[in-house]
């Protein structure tokens, strides 16, 4: 098997492609308090940020797949901020002006396997940056946005409500997460930024039905396969 199934193209949510590459996704773990806690993880006094290849990216509205290197596939909803100019050492107004789109990511992470690294104070790239570790919904432009500091969204899996985040809740605000991860890594047009999960974390299950809203206003539902 030498085709690549892989995701090509970030999509607006009228369907449209943007023309952007597909670059890497940055994340941040622990940008919720309430998340931290209930994984028994400190909130880290800088933020912890990680890094997924384009090769996990995968359309969210396709049927998700279960990796099979591990037996605990985690769930964690999280803001995707879609990025469509150079950014480096970025301040705030510049920040500001790269951010072209926001839409829904699941950062899928194997915990058996991420649990293993841990305690061997290995890299976590096995559980989390994986094929297809990062399903991701079309970007909704960003002028569709009134305020960046106040953005619902939620998770519900078999139509019960797992996590009810708003962006308010951030420890690192989306800008202030964007000037941050540019003092260290160049976002580049076509890069992703997961701004970090809200608690009700879990795990998933062959034939659940997901339903990811994002501003009370967009709606997009995946199964597990
Ligand atoms: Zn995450």
């Amino acid at each position: 098997m030498n085709s690549l199934p892989f995701y090509t193209q970030h999509l607006q949510i009228n369907g449209q492609a943007f023309s952007y590459p597909v670059g890497k996704a940055v994340c941040v773990g622990r940008n919720y308090a309430d998340h931290a806690k209930e994984l028994g993880n400190p909130v880290p006094a800088k933020p912890l940020l990680f890094i997924k290849p384009n090769t996990a990216f995968t359309p969210l509205q396709q049927a998700l797949s279960l990796p099979t290197h591990g037996t605990r596939c985690g769930y964690e909803t999280e803001i995707a901020v879609l990025i469509g100019q150079p950014l480096s050492h970025a301040n705030t107004e510049q920040a500001m002006q790269a951010i072209v789109g926001l839409g829904l990511a699941l950062d899928l992470t194997l915990r058996d396997v991420q649990d293993e690294l841990k305690a061997q104070r290995y890299p976590w790239e096995l559980a989390k940056a994986f094929d297809k570790a990062c399903p991701i919904s079309p970007f909704i432009t960003i002028n569709e946005f009134k305020e960046l500091n106040n953005i619902a969204f939620n998770l519900t899996v078999n139509n019960e409500l797992k996590q009810n985040g708003n962006s308010a809740q951030m420890t690192l605000a989306i800008v202030d997460l964007l000037v941050y991860i540019t003092q260290y890594f160049s976002l580049l047009a076509g890069d992703v930024v997961l701004t970090g999960t809200p608690a009700g974390v879990g795990e998933l299950h062959s034939g659940d039905q997901l339903i990811l809203t994002l501003d009370k206003r967009f709606s997009f539902s995946t199964h597990v396969l």
